[in-house]
């Protein structure tokens, strides 16, 4: 199979690159980025419509590789130990649970019906049908409707931004999704499962319920990940994800001044946390079956403002995998090369308007990290640009930097200030990543791609701050706008 991939994949691929897929540089599967193993990529020549005619399937075991994020690029900066070995692993109370039974903790194994699995066409009339045992409920609109729902993506959006150079929601989006191709990663994304996009082997943390708060997020920080499954071992099932935003908002609910400990976190439990928290208003764990589309990942995602979606056994109720916009969007990066390029990525994000530019969440840099938290609480969004006084970016300040405050067991400090935390970053970025209003969307996601974050800060030429470009953003354009769904601002 990895001959045929040879054989068929264009030894180049990029989006920025104006000439055909077939002179395009494969730069993202060079860059030792071993979490995709060699896909086999059929072309069907019966075929007639090309946006068809590309087939990702799960990989040969040869080429399984252990799928590892690298140091904190993803949301922040921070180097982080490598996962260990191509297993599933649960952090459970010192007390053994019943879990151990319940849940077997799935080898590298993740797929359901073995390797070198050629998955059958999926036609695109599964998308829409029945997500089965998913709670979700997924309502496509009337295609009729896609006027108003641009027009309503403009609405939605947030106030003036300060900025007079803020590029608006340009109508030409609406004019370039009407043309011929537009479609093209829409289809890709309805054609292939949750299961297509999993790695073959990856590193799971489970936290049983019963588990203190404060061991369950030292040990994300020890384990290198970013959330982990709750079970709950009364219900005998999943219930939630721990995650980033939990440690975020116990900080904010509990912290009082550096001089007085956050008691709470050190004794209550997660489930106690949840109780607290959630008021008793406990949401359905939102999840995704393996068979279910990659469309409707996307939809899941965004819909439900989550970052990060458990993809379920529906027979066993296993995690099989977690996925995020990152894990994506890097296989319609790779793979959306192979298709028919859409004009559109030449065009650039200011005529475009992908991404947020008005009313801004940003943090200055000699803010204390209390008003960093404050902001993720309040506007909840991932990450802030951090401005000087004159009002240019001199770093991002993500949810993720906020797990070094457990790392480094200073949650108690959250009066120092946001610059200096980035300082204190364990791997510091060179600058800012990113991007300017005349680049085009291919360079715009290769860069994206390339660096394996979730968004660019828009600047302009003297490094003010004009807009943040998330992966939400491109997810919502590439894939759900072409089918009239703005889960975005919905
Ligand atoms: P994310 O949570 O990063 O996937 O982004 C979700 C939405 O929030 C996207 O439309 C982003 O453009 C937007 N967004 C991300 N960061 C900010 C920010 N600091 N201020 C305003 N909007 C943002």
């Amino acid at each position: 199979m990895e001959s045929e991939l040879e054989h068929t994949l264009p030894g180049t691929l990029t989006w920025s690159h104006s000439g055909c897929p077939e002179s395009q540089e494969m730069d993202f599967l060079e860059q030792g980025d071993n979490s995709w193993p060699s896909p086999a990529v059929t072309t069907s020549p019966e075929r007639t419509r090309a946006t068809r005619g590309v087939k990702a399937s799960r990989w040969t075991r040869q080429a399984a590789v252990e799928e590892v994020e690298p140091p904190g690029l993803e949301e922040g900066a921070q180097a982080r130990p490598a996962a260990e070995s191509a297993r599933q692993e649960a952090t459970f109370p010192e007390e053994a649970t019943p879990l151990a039974q319940a849940v077997p903790l799935a080898g590298v194994e993740t797929s359901p019906s073995g390797w070198d699995l050629l998955l059958p066409d999926c036609a695109a009339s599964e998308v829409g049908s029945s997500t089965g045992d998913l709670e979700l409920a997924i309502e496509f609109p009337d295609p009729e409707a896609w006027d108003g729902e641009l027009e309503g993506l403009g609405e939605d959006r947030p106030r003036p931004c300060p900025s007079p150079q803020a590029p608006l929601l340009s109508l030409s989006w609406d004019d370039e999704l009407q043309k011929p191709g537009a479609q093209v990663y829409m289809h890709f994304m309805q054609e292939h499962t949750c299961y297509d996009a999993m790695a073959t082997s990856s590193k799971l943390v489970i936290f049983d319920t019963a588990l203190e708060i404060k061991k369950a997020f030292f040990a994300m920080v020890a384990n290198g990940v970013r959330a982990a499954p709750l079970w709950d071992s009364k219900k005998q099932s999943f219930v939630g994800m721990l995650t980033i935003t939990d440690f975020i908002l116990v900080l904010h609910r509990y912290y009082r001044s550096p001089l007085v400990q956050i008691y709470e976190i050190e004794e209550h439990k997660i489930e106690t946390w949840r109780e607290i928290y959630l008021q008793g208003c406990f949401k359905p764990l939102v999840s995704i079956s393996p068979n279910d589309s990659l469309f409707e990942a996307v939809y899941a995602l965004i819909k439900n403002r989550i970052h990060r979606l458990p993809v379920l056994d529906p027979v066993s109720g296993t995690v099989l995998y977690i996925l995020t916009h990152k894990r994506l969007l890097k296989f319609l990066h790779i793979f959306g090369a192979l298709l028919p390029r859409p004009s559109f990525l030449c065009r650039t994000i200011q005529d475009l308007g992908i991404g947020t530019f008005r009313d801004l969440a940003v943090v200055l840099e000699t803010a204390p990290i209390l008003t960093a938290l404050d902001i993720f609480v309040d506007r909840r969004v991932s990450a802030l640009p951090v401005v000087n006084e004159s009002g240019q970016v001199v770093g991002l300040y993500s949810r993720f930097d906020v797990i070094h405050l457990a790392a480094q067991q200073t949650y108690n400090h959250l009066d120092m200030s946001v610059g200096e935390a980035l300082r204190q970053r364990t791997l510091c970025l060179e600058g800012v990543l990113s991007c300017q209003p005349h680049e085009s969307l291919g360079e715009v996601i290769d860069r994206i791609a390339r660096e394996q974050v979730h968004r660019l800060v828009l600047v302009d030429e003297t490094q003010h701050l004009l807009g943040v470009v998330s992966l939400s953003d491109i997810l919502q354009a590439l894939v759900l706008s072409p089918a009239g769904i703005d889960a975005l601002s919905a």
